[in-house]
């Protein structure tokens, strides 16, 4: 995707040689025509899928999956980061390491927003070493549905996520692909 290219360049800023901070456009400010256009490219990719609904991680995945819900006609839901299990039998839970924090959080998933009929498209900000997405993936099948892709608006091929949730035989679709992250370095895959 050009323009998110474009701003990634223009706007991102390497942490280190494997964390990129976009907090203008995705993580802190949102830009809601690009987060429009995402979910332009999004629906254009999954749309032949039969996706019934899209799953996202709170909380910077939450606006390019509403515009892409939007578009394709369908409901979104937050998949929650709780501190600790706090276990009933209304939902689902999993347990999922945070990339940038660190630490582990229980992602989880009211029962009454999925059944085993759903088709769910995951939608996240950052693949780096794919603990989200699987963890969002394990819930999904938890409950007795399926994965039918994984969108992601800024992939870091470097790093393990790509390639593990590619083995596992998900459809993921990235608009932007890293290659390599460094002091004044952004380079994309072609
Ligand atoms: P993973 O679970 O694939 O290891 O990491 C993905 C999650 O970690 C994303 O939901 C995102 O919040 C965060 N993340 C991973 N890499 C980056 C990064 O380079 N920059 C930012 N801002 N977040 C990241």
């Amino acid at each position: 995707m050009e323009r998110l290219h474009k701003i990634i360049l223009e706007e991102g800023n390497a942490l280190s040689s494997n964390v990129l901070k976009v907090d203008s456009f995705l993580n802190h400010q949102v830009d809601p025509e690009l987060m429009y256009e995402m979910g332009t490219y999004f629906k254009n990719y999954f749309k032949d899928k039969g996706i019934t609904k899209i799953f996202t991680i709170e909380s910077s995945g939450i606006a390019p999956s509403v515009m892409t819900a939007m578009q394709m006609g369908l409901k979104m839901v937050t998949l929650k980061k709780q501190g600790s299990k706090i276990l009933s039998g209304d939902v689902y839970q999993t347990t999922v390491h945070s990339f940038t924090k660190d630490m582990n959080y229980e992602l989880t998933l009211s029962k009454k927003f999925i059944d085993s009929e759903d088709k769910i498209l995951i939608i996240d900000d950052f693949l780096a070493n794919g603990e989200a997405a699987l963890g969002a993936a394990r819930l999904v099948e938890e409950a007795g549905a399926s994965v039918a892709g994984i969108g992601i608006v800024i992939e870091k091929s470097f790093q393990p996520g790509p390639q593990i949730l590619k083995e596992k035989g998900y459809d993921v679709y990235s608009l932007a692909r890293i290659k390599k992250l460094g002091e004044n370095l952004i380079e994309f895959e072609k």
